[in-house]
């Protein structure tokens, strides 16, 4: 089964507004059709806006890093999915190991995050990923097998095919000590096996799973020629347009 990939930047909390705008003014006629990849910027949620506004009539697609699961309410300094999906935005990142991490957001939050994206229309990609420690104790598969679970609880087959995951090891985020692509395969077909046992193998087809962790464009191909992997969510070599532009080159 053939699945569209899905390329992402993840511009994590960098960049001032002009820089963005130059940004999408830099990117935006070079993007691969939207038939062939989804291509994906997710900035800050600041710049969605206006970053929405340069980049109409373009195949760059948006997404926002974060939101919170009430669509409105007294929560102070959380954005609202449904006010973003009233921008036009296209996708909402959750569950990054550094929301996880520095910000204390539980699997619990992260499957209340998943279905209010979705009721808002969005597609929401969901992270997940193992610490350095996990790994070396040899215990990624069920480490990523909860997390999976628990972040797709209730959701409907229908929902869990149209979104996407992200398999994102943490020791290999901003390390520049990228997971080898065999190890990349096969935790994306942990995932894809995960998405199997809970909703059965249309769907495991279906679902799109990304690797991430110091992907850059000498070694997106290498990850995008294994059969598990969709494709990549990145970040420190999707801010500056070259080398943005340079891991699409794989769809040529
Ligand atoms: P790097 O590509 O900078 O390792 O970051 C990966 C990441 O966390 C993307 O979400």
């Amino acid at each position: 089964m053939s699945r569209k990939p899905i390329i992402a930047g993840n511009w994590k909390m960098n960049k001032t507004l002009a820089e963005a705008q130059a940004f999408v003014e830099g990117v935006k006629s070079a993007i691969p059709s939207k038939e062939l990849v989804d291509t994906v910027i997710g900035a800050p949620a600041l710049f969605l806006a206006p970053m929405n506004y340069l980049r109409q009539g373009t195949e760059l697609q948006l997404s926002a890093q974060n939101s919170y699961f009430e669509n409105a309410g007294a929560f102070t300094g959380e954005n609202s999915p449904a006010a973003i999906a009233d921008l036009g935005i296209e996708y909402i990142i959750i569950g990054h190991s550094e929301r996880r991490e520095y910000f204390g957001e539980t699997d619990e939050d992260i499957n209340k995050k998943a279905k209010a994206i979705i009721s808002n229309g969005l597609t929401p990609i969901i992270c997940c990923g193992e610490s350095l420690e996990t790994f070396e104790a040899g215990k990624t598969s069920e480490w990523v097998e909860g997390q999976i679970t628990a972040a797709l609880k209730d959701l409907t087959p229908e929902q869990v095919s149209n979104l996407v995951i992200a398999y994102e090891p943490i020791w290999a985020i901003g390390t520049g000590k990228s997971a080898t692509s065999q190890i990349a395969d096969d935790t994306c077909g942990v995932v894809r096996s995960t998405v199997e046992k809970l909703y059965g193998k249309a769907v495991s087809e279906a679902v799109r799973i990304q690797y991430g962790g110091s992907v850059n464009p000498s070694n997106i191909a290498e990850y995008m020629s294994k059969e598990n992997v969709d494709g990549a969510l990145v970040g420190g070599a999707s801010l500056e347009v070259d080398s943005f532009l340079a891991l699409l080159d794989f769809v040529k």
